[in-house]
Formats: structure tokens, sequence, C-alpha cells
């Protein structure tokens, strides 16, 4: 599958290049053509054919999926970028971003919350794309090598187009997630909820000395 990846922080790298390994045809976008960072993932990752590297606009062209990994403050500049509701209409949106806020220092606060969320603020903006948020709850490692942390644990999965929900499923399961361990939160509302749970991620990390955890979500 073609797949653009938006961001060349840790989680646009992870994301890449797993996908890459998968036998995806991925492009990393970024501010910038030039950026030295996506150049040297494209390179290392294998060059065009499973790897090119690109601005943000040309990533979305590329992309049948699209992922967006740009920092959660910057995401809806960096959608708009990259071409906004005409260049996203019909495109599956998957939103990894969280809306951490560092502006006042450590530890941040969330951007939107409680009545709305970025997840429901992408989709608002832009109409025509498909919106599904996963992924954010979990460190860029967990992400993609779910194996790693050791037992079941819980990834979940919000966007009102139940089509797009079942292709990032499948996208989930490649990249290792198992099938009772993936929860379908149904409309991307429920975007509120998993953004909002980072205050509790990042206590977590800090009490444990390690981003390399998640939780599970336990039923009778
Ligand atoms: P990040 O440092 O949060 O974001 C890097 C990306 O954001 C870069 O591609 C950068 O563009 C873009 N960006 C920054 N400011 C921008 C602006 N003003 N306008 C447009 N684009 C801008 O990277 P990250 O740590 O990989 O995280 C990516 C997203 O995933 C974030 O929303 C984060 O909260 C979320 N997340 C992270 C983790 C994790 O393990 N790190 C886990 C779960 C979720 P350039 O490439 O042009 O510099």
């Amino acid at each position: 599958m073609r797949i653009g990846v938006l961001g060349t922080g840790a989680v646009g790298q992870a994301l890449a290049t797993r996908l890459v390994a998968l036998g995806h045809d991925v492009m990393m976008g970024t501010r910038d053509a030039a950026n030295p960072k996506a150049a040297a993932w494209a390179t290392a990752a294998g060059g065009p054919g499973p790897a090119s590297a690109g601005t943000f606009a040309d990533a979305v062209h590329h992309g049948e999926v699209v992922i967006n990994a740009t920092a959660g403050t910057a995401s809806l500049a960096a959608l708009q970028a990259a071409g906004g509701a005409e260049a996203l209409s019909g495109k599956v949106l998957v939103d990894v971003a969280n809306p951490l806020d560092f502006a006042r220092g450590a530890p941040p606060t969330l951007a939107v919350a409680n009545t709305d969320s970025l997840g429901e603020q992408i989709q608002r903006a832009f109409p025509g794309a498909r919106v599904v948020k996963t992924l954010n709850t979990v460190n860029a490692n967990v992400m993609v090598h779910p194996e790693k942390v050791p037992g079941g644990h819980t990834v979940f999965v919000a966007g009102d187009d139940p089509a797009a929900r079942q292709t990032v499923i499948e996208l989930l399961r490649e990249l290792g997630w198992l099938n009772g361990d993936i929860l379908d939160l149904g409309g991307i509302q429920a975007a509120r909820g998993m953004e909002m749970y980072l205050p509790l991620w990042l206590s977590m990390t800090a009490a444990q000395e390690t981003p390399m955890f998640n939780i599970r979500v336990a039923r009778a």
C-alpha cells in the first residue's frame, strides 16, 4: 500500500521504517523538502520504491493512507500545508498525534480537552478526510513492536468511518497488534478520552522510568 507519513520525529521514523519493512511504499513528509532527517531516513530505508521523502503535500499525494505524526499543536497547520481539505478528501487519515502544549514547560498541558479533541478538530477542519485516531496512547517503539511489551495490552481505535477504522485495524494487525487487544471505540468523539489519558501516561512513564509499557483492558 502507498502510505504517506507526515512527521520526521521518533514516531514518524518508527512507523515509516516498520511500514517499509512490512512491504509498503512509504513517503515521509516534512515542512522542507530538503529536510536532512527525512532524506537520511529514505536512504537508510531503501530509497525510492519503498522509501522516499518530500513535503507534507507530496506525502499526502503519495498516500492512500496518510499518517499524522506531527507535533499536536502544529497538526492542523501541517495538514493545511499538506494541501488541506481538497488534498485529504477521501484519504484514510491516521491520527497518532497528541495535543501536548509545552509552552509553560513540563509537564505539558493539553491544548484541547473535555468537550473537544485534536482528532475531532482535524475531522472538522478536513471533512472529506476519513480520520481514525489510534496509537497515541503508546510510545513509538511500542506502536511498531507491541510484542516488546509482554502479555496482551490494549490499543484503541476511533473514527466516524467504519471502513476507515477497518483499514486501520488491518494495519495494526500487520504491526503485530493482536485481534483481542484492538479496542474499537466507535466514532471520533472517543479521541477525547484517548488524548486525555496522556497526563496519566506521562506520570506512569516517570514513575517506571521507562516508556516501554502499556495498559490492558480486562473484562469479565
Ligand atoms: P514531534 O517532535 O512531536 O513532531 C515532529 C514533527 O512535527 C516534525 O515532522 C515537524 O516538522 C512537525 N512540526 C513541528 N512544528 C511544526 C509546525 N509549526 N508546523 C508544521 N509542522 C511542525 O515528534 P514525535 O515525538 O515523533 O511525535 C509526533 C506526534 O506523535 C506528536 O503529536 C506526539 O504527541 C505523538 N506521540 C508521540 C509518541 C512518542 O513516543 N514520541 C507516542 C505517542 C504519540 P518538520 O519535519 O518539518 O520539522
